[in-house]
């Protein structure tokens, strides 16, 4: 190797690309984050529109390495690619149902505690029992584990995932279409899935207050929900605009910024009396 940066000739040297080699690193760190249990959970609310009540919380993957915070979209393909979605699905889902157990424990109203579930995960051996087991454990109620799979999930084996999603169901675990509208979809296959509610993706959120095609565009998202009659969280909601219009059109839910930041476990139990709604 004539030019050689130190990354170049190891990377040379061992036939792999620098991409790779980072890859390589970044993974090591990653299994010893999960493996320690340093991946952690920030949870934001989901809201009740009408009434500000708090029906539910995403959590959401968080990882500090080398004092930086690496976002998901960085480690969670990075886990998928290298083969540790497992062990970290197992590490996140156990934590958050610890949780929601903990903070459903003298409550009356139901509260619900979204996990995002990667492609590869909804259809792997033994991920149903992995979840059936939490269920048992921490005595979760219907409804209060719900599960956020995308569309990619369903389609790489939709029989395999129509089943898995019934499953799931029959557990008493919700399962949530995420980013619901972003994908290829026909209303055809999501008839044929079993599911308990749609994300609206927030991209369809982001102009609707000031471009009259962008709210055209979402209403027709909202109304296809509607003709499969699947209730709907609409996410990313930053400004009180996006707000008044998602009620005019019969948007119930929502989740976002301007309704409350993923914030630590600790914090929760500030936000189950409800949040306010501008
Ligand atoms: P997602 O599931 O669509 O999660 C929503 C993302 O939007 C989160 O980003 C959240 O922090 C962000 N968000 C919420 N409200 C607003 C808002 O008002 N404005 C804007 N601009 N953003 C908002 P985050 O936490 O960075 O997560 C990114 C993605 O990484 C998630 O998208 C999800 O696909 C994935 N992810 C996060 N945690 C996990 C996990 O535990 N497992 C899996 N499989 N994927 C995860
Ligand atoms: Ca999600
Ligand atoms: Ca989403
Ligand atoms: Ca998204």
């Amino acid at each position: 190797a004539k030019r050689s940066g130190k990354d170049r000739i190891v990377s040379w040297s061992s036939g792999m690309s620098l991409a790779e080699l980072q890859d390589e690193e970044l993974r090591a760190a990653l299994r010893a984050a999960i493996d320690d249990r340093r991946v952690r959970l920030a949870y934001q609310p989901i809201v009740e529109l009408d009434t500000g009540r708090v029906i539910g919380l995403e959590a959401l993957a968080r990882w500090r390495h080398e004092g930086r915070d690496v976002p998901p979209d960085v480690f969670i393909p990075l886990a998928e690619r290298t083969g540790l979605m497992t062990a970290l699905t197992a590490d996140l889902l156990e934590t958050a149902c610890g949780r929601l157990s903990a903070w459903t424990m003298r409550r009356a109203e139901p509260l619900a505690v979204h996990v995002n579930v990667a492609p590869s995960q909804l259809v792997a051996p033994g991920f149903v029992g992995t979840v059936a087991a939490l269920v048992a454990r921490y005595r979760l109620r219907p409804g209060g584990l719900v599960l956020e799979i995308t569309e990619s999930g369903i389609f790489a084996d939709l029989d395999a995932a129509r089943r898995t999603v019934t499953e799931l169901r029959q557990l008493g675990v919700g399962v949530s279409l995420d980013d619901f509208g972003v994908g290829y979809s026909s209303l055809a296959q999501l008839n044929s899935m079993p599911l308990d509610s749609v994300k609206i993706d927030r991209s369809f959120l982001a102009g609707i207050d000031t471009d009259p095609r962008q709210a055209t565009f979402l209403h027709a998202v909202l109304r296809l929900a509607e003709e499969i009659d699947l209730p709907v969280v609409a996410e990313g909601v930053e400004r009180p605009a996006q707000l008044t219009l998602l009620r005019a059109l019969g948007c119930r839910h929502a989740q976002g910024y301007l309704l409350g930041r993923p914030v630590d476990p600790s914090l929760v139990p500030g936000l189950l009396g409800g949040v306010p709604v501008p």
